[in-house]
């Protein structure tokens, strides 16, 4: 699957890999190599000079994070611009919150793999424990809808049919045959129409009945950057809906189809890869990105600049406790890292009321009253959690019901609060921020 275009990107890692440092000359190198696989696989012009455009300016300008290196830096912007053409974060399908049967509606131009999809997606969401049902209104290709039943005995899927001319009766004879006893009910079109704005209203009229959960819309991927006028009509008239890309396998104008669709501001929630009832993949574009960028190379890097931002955010956090902005939140926050480090014993040691010989079991009781302390916090509103001086009596007993602790831990917990804020304040608080910033509180 986009095989040129993953072998030209992982030519670039290795080049990135393989130099000293990325000088300007070398910078654009990478660039041109990277504009070369895009535009291999058709991916439209103006998408591949704004990409490199970006590349250039973050790579160029952006501060680096601590501890990572300028080549590192590098691989993760690409992986990140990357992502972001071929349509950032994936979709989520809320199919349990919805009443049953959650209804897919399938259209579609003629050809582009609609029969074969509902076979897939019937596939699909019985591998994972639902009850799938399987439908088709094309009255236009009755071969089509034999075809969708033998899929669905080869899945031992229900299939409804009934001998009917007219799409619209068939929707509504389906969907009371299947009522609720299904999870799922995936409908298949005819799609009898070659351009947009026909297929569009087949799918108008077949959606006012049916009123489906999510209509894909199944693009050809062999049709490149074309994919661009279908899935922006598609879009502008059905904003919820989503699209299937079928066809990936076998054609290097996938990663036009994908950025196309993408670019339309459609959500691409699964790809077919073959013409088998199993080749169906979700659509998640940094682990498609991170594939084709070859995951094993580039999973460290990407991992340890999380790591980097996130311990960046803590250092933001502490700053601003040491400006004296301390709320709920810092300390419970605060408390579950360095519990997670092991460093209590070293916190215990510098509250009021402890030594130096602090038993095991007393750091152990602190574990339990974080966990504790963090229930409550959770049960709190906003307001009271960046403000918790407003936690009078009303609010303490409905924050101990909905926490189900007791009021006395909730005042514990504000007299922790304000004995920590205090102490913060305090000399020994000023040399606990400087050892917190420091990460000194590892381990025991
Ligand atoms: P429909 O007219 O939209 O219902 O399209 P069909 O489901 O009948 O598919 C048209 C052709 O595309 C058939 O030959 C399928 O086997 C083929 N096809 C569908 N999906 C894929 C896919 O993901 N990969 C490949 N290689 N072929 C596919
Ligand atoms: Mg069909």
């Amino acid at each position: 699957m986009l095989d040129e275009l993953s072998h030209r990107l992982r030519r670039v890692i290795d080049k990135i890999k393989g130099v000293s440092y990325i000088d300007e000359k070398t910078l654009k190198e990478i660039i041109k190599e990277i504009q070369k696989g895009l535009i291999l696989s058709d991916v439209n012009i103006d998408i591949v000079v704004k990409l490199s455009k970006r590349l250039e300016e973050r790579i160029k300008r952006e501060k680096i994070p601590p501890g990572i290196t300028v080549k590192e830096y590098t691989i993760s912007v690409i992986y990140e611009e990357l992502v972001r053409i071929m349509g950032g974060e994936p979709p989520t399908l809320n199919i349990k919150q919805a009443p049953k049967p959650y209804k897919i509606l399938l259209i579609g131009i003629q050809g582009s793999g609609k029969t074969t999809t509902a076979g897939k997606l019937a596939y699909y969401f019985k591998q994972k424990g639902y009850d799938v049902g399987l439908m088709s209104t094309d009255t236009y290709r009755p071969a089509g809808r034999l075809q969708l039943k033998q899929l669905a005995d080869k899945l031992g899927v229900p299939f409804y049919d009934i001998d009917e001319n007219d799409p619209i009766k068939i929707a509504k004879k389906g969907l009371e045959f299947f009522d609720a006893k299904i999870d799922i009910l995936i409908i298949d079109t005819a799609g009898r129409h070659k351009e947009e704005r026909g297929l569009l209203n087949e799918m108008s009229e077949l959606a006012e009945v049916i009123k489906p959960n999510l209509t894909l819309l199944v693009i050809d991927a062999t049709i490149g950057q074309q994919a661009y006028n279908q899935a922006k009509a598609f879009h502008e008239k059905a904003p919820l809906g989503g699209i299937f890309v079928a066809k990936l396998d076998g054609t290097a104008r996938g990663g036009g189809a994908l950025s196309a669709a993408a670019a339309t501001g459609a959500k691409i929630y699964f790809i077919g890869t073959g013409e088998k009832i199993e080749d169906i993949e979700e659509y998640d574009p940094p682990s498609f990105i991170g594939r084709l960028l070859g995951m094993g190379d580039i999973k460290g890097i990407l991992k340890k600049i999380e790591e980097v931002k996130l311990s960046e955010e803590r250092l933001e956090r502490l700053r601003q406790i040491a400006k004296g902005k301390f709320t709920l939140i810092d300390m419970i926050e605060q408390f579950e890292s360095v519990s997670k480090m092991g460093g209590l014993y070293k916190i215990l040691s510098m509250l009021p009321g402890f030594g130096h010989n602090i038993p095991r079991e007393a750091i152990k009781e602190l574990e339990t009253r974080i966990k504790k302390w963090r229930v409550i916090v959770d049960s709190m509103t906003d307001e009271e959690k960046l403000n918790p001086d407003i936690i009078k009596k009303t609010r303490i007993t409905r924050i101990a019901r909905g926490s189900g602790t007791r009021e006395s831990d909730v005042r514990e917990l504000l007299k922790q609060y304000r004995l920590l804020k205090k102490t913060l304040k305090s000399g020994k608080g000023r040399k606990l921020m400087k050892m917190l910033q420091k990460g000194q509180l590892r381990g025991i």
